[in-house]
């Protein structure tokens, strides 16, 4: 290039100077000095209601769901779980400790054991695998596609006359095709669990998530959309399933209430554990609760807001979500070519003050040491002494797409108190940062 051609090019480029600024990285003016931080959702919205929740558990002395002193049941737990299926859409749901105790729960009442096969996405919660195996069940793998989900098209060739149940995780805020796994599961006679813990509150094409599979379950811990620090739910339309739930999250019993809810019982009692809720932890999620749309339909619209600030820049190249409508938007992943350039948008990013990660909140299983090394807490565990659970290899070869999936997107996390001028700060940066990265 001559001085001449040079100067020219410099001056077109200064012109186009607002629309082209100066990256931070490079020294230039950052989108923001403060740097823009998600928060955890539901304690942000902790205010006189979970409070008054709580005195009302401390005054009637009364902690324990089904009895204590005196004569007035503050039944939180109770109500929690009534409100709790008619939000979700299911006739029954069931409060436990955990999104992780509500996977064994579910667990139980699908009659998962030593012989069954469960196929799960190979990026997701370690509860998830550790589910199926505590159970004595074996977890196959699938592997997700560029909605970080599960993908329809990897399923159906690792289903066996042992595959039992299919777990659809919703991950990251966002639906599992399930209009194409549904299917699936019916053809082969599988159950369909969703797991909703990371999509507390989303739908699928007008329908919350959970509502759709035989069961579900959800996570009320701290990093989920509505929390008491720890807490988790069972849902289910099917009576029995719900009974078995119950009855293995109360050692084996049914209590009245339960009874009563699911009519005359149809199950013997068998050995069960102890996931039962605290009344503190359920007056704090009956108050989270009744906030749960506030704050879904809140960083739903900083999602939408950056969605459509982003979507007509050339090359964009966006996560593929099923139903955009029923996303939570506690994210916005973009696609790259290769990780290099995906790290050069994420470094480009933090430069201007709008963070950017890597899908998180999950594992890429497979390749986990004690998943590769199929680590029990016994040697004799069922899982993997049966035939095929010797057979099976997870590690790399396992979901090599996953991998290159999780190493090629990015994006900003969302937060329900995100203003417009938050949501607007985050389109500035990707439309100043994407077009040079991936130019
Ligand atoms: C968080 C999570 C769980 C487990 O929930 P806990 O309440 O932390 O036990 C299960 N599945 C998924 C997908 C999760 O993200």
């Amino acid at each position: 290039m001559n001085r001449r051609s040079f100067l020219a090019t410099a001056a077109a480029a200064a012109g186009a100077a607002q629309a082209a600024p100066q990256l931070a990285v490079d020294g230039g003016k950052p989108v923001r000095e403060k740097p823009l931080r998600a928060d955890y959702f539901g304690t942000q919205f902790y205010d006189d209601k979970e409070r008054q929740e709580l005195l009302d558990v401390w005054e009637t002395r009364r902690p324990f769901r089904w009895y204590g002193t005196g004569n007035k049941p503050p039944m939180k737990v109770a109500t929690f779980e009534k409100e709790f299926a008619a939000r979700m859409q299911t006739r029954y749901a069931l409060a436990v400790t955990s999104g992780t105790t509500a996977l064994q729960a579910a667990m139980a009442a699908l009659e998962i054991g030593p012989g069954d096969e469960v196929i799960l996405p190979a990026w997701t919660w370690h509860s998830c695998y550790a589910a199926i195996v505590l159970a004595g069940g074996l977890p196959v793998f699938a592997e997700i596609d560029e909605s970080l989900n599960i993908d329809p098209d990897d399923i159906e060739h690792r289903i066996t006359p042992q595959t039992k149940a299919i777990m659809a995780v919703h991950l990251q805020g966002a639906p599992a095709d399930l209009d194409r796994i549904i299917p699936i599961a019916r053809k082969h006679r599988i159950k369909l669990l969703e797991d909703c813990a990371q999509s507390v509150g989303g739908d699928y094409k007008g329908k919350p998530l959970g509502s759709y599979g035989d069961i579900a379950i959800y996570s009320l811990q701290l990093n989920k959309t509505i929390t008491a620090g720890e807490g988790g739910a069972v849902a289910t339309s099917d009576p029995v399933l719900f009974e078995r739930a119950a009855r293995f999250h109360d050692v084996g019993g049914l209590r009245s209430l339960h009874e009563q809810i699911v009519g005359t019982p149809k199950l013997n009692p068998f050995v069960g554990t102890n996931f039962r809720m605290s009344e503190f932890t359920g007056g704090v999620l009956l108050a989270q609760l009744r906030k749960l749309d506030t704050i879904v339909g809140s960083v739903r619209a900083s999602a939408r807001r950056v969605y459509d600030g982003i979507r007509d820049l050339p090359g964009i190249h966006l996560r593929k979500v099923p139903d955009p409508q029923g996303e939570i938007g506690s994210a916005v992943f973009l696609g790259f070519q290769t990780k290099e350039l995906r790290d050069r948008f994420m470094a480009a990013m933090k430069a201007e003050g709008v963070p950017v990660s890597p899908p998180g909140g999950s594992i890429n299983l497979p390749v986990a040491p004690y998943v590769e090394r199929k680590a029990t807490v016994h040697p004799a565990w069922p899982t993997f002494n049966t035939e095929r659970g010797k057979a099976i290899q997870y590690g790399a070869n396992c979901c090599p797409r996953t991998t290159d999936i999780l190493n090629r997107f990015a994006g900003p996390a969302l937060d329900p108190k995100f203003t417009r001028r938050d949501a607007d700060d985050i389109v500035a940066a990707i439309r100043k940062v994407y077009p040079k990265v991936v130019g």
